[in-house]
């Protein structure tokens, strides 16, 4: 049997009970070196085999899974934040249905909470922004024409960006360029729930000033919108005026 896995954002009790009780019972842990927490490894017991998959190719990966797998083990695939975002964890479930092996997914608290907690923020703040926008700048990976930052931007909703720290003076421009006023609130937030968290609120106009500055290329989400400042309306549901299915309103 095989678990994908998601470990949380960086603070190793931010993953989920059944994440944990899946690694206590692994036989083989398999787990993304780059951004999962080693402490998280602390929870497989001493005869569990363990990979690091920064080291690995797909392939690599799926013969460690179908050689267990032939052995019977308990197979966990470890995964940063939840595995569903930027995780590639298609590619493996779509060779491990042609090799009719079993797999379930746990999810995990993505950095994209992970942040939101740190920042003590609300994505979604009534007459703000009701719509968190998740993307990130093209890399190796391409983006589709169509989810360009720049066509993203004329919304200027909530918008939590990926994988995109190291471009931060291109981002800052399509951010403009789409719609977003400069002085538009933004934050760094880098290696959120980690020990050596750091968070650095700036504006969109800044923002690759603040990454220079504080020496962040990498391991951090840009987060920019109006929800990083002062305004918004209270909320219709614990208003004393408002009716709904619990409580009658005055
Ligand atoms: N599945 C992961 C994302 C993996 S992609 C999740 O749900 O969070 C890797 C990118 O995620 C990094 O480049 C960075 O932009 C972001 N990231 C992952 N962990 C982070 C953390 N603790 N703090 C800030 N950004 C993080």
């Amino acid at each position: 049997m095989v678990n994908f896995v998601g470990a949380g954002p960086g603070a190793a009790d931010l993953i989920t009970v059944r994440g944990k009780y899946l690694i206590e019972n692994a036989d083989i842990v398999i787990y993304a070196g780059s951004l999962v927490n080693k402490e998280l490894l602390k929870y497989a017991n001493q005869k569990c085999r363990i990979y690091n998959s920064a080291l690995m190719t797909l392939e690599e990966i799926i013969e460690v899974i179908a050689d267990g797998e032939k052995n019977n083990k308990n197979i966990v695939r470890l995964h940063t934040g939840d595995p569903s975002l930027y995780g590639a964890i298609r590619e493996q479930m779509d060779i491990l249905d042609k090799l009719n092996i079993k797999y379930e997914v746990c999810p995990g608290v993505s950095s994209l909470f992970g942040a939101a907690a740190s920042l003590k923020a609300e994505y979604t703040l009534p007459d703000v922004s009701q719509s968190v926008i998740i993307t990130r700048m093209e890399g190796r990976t391409p983006v589709p024409e169509k989810e360009d930052i720049s066509l993203f931007a004329s919304h200027n909703a909530t918008m939590v960006i990926f994988l995109s720290a190291g471009m931060t003076e291109k981002l800052s421009q399509k951010l403009m360029d789409g719609g977003y006023k400069p002085d538009t609130p933004a934050a760094i937030v880098y290696k959120a729930t980690w020990e050596d968290e750091k968070i650095i609120k700036t504006t969109v106009s800044r923002l690759a000033v603040s990454a220079l500055e504080n020496n962040i290329t990498k391991t951090a989400l840009i987060i920019v919108g109006e929800f990083l400042g002062d305004y918004y309306k209270r909320s219709k549901l614990y208003n004393p005026k408002f009716t709904h299915k619990f409580r009658k309103g005055e």
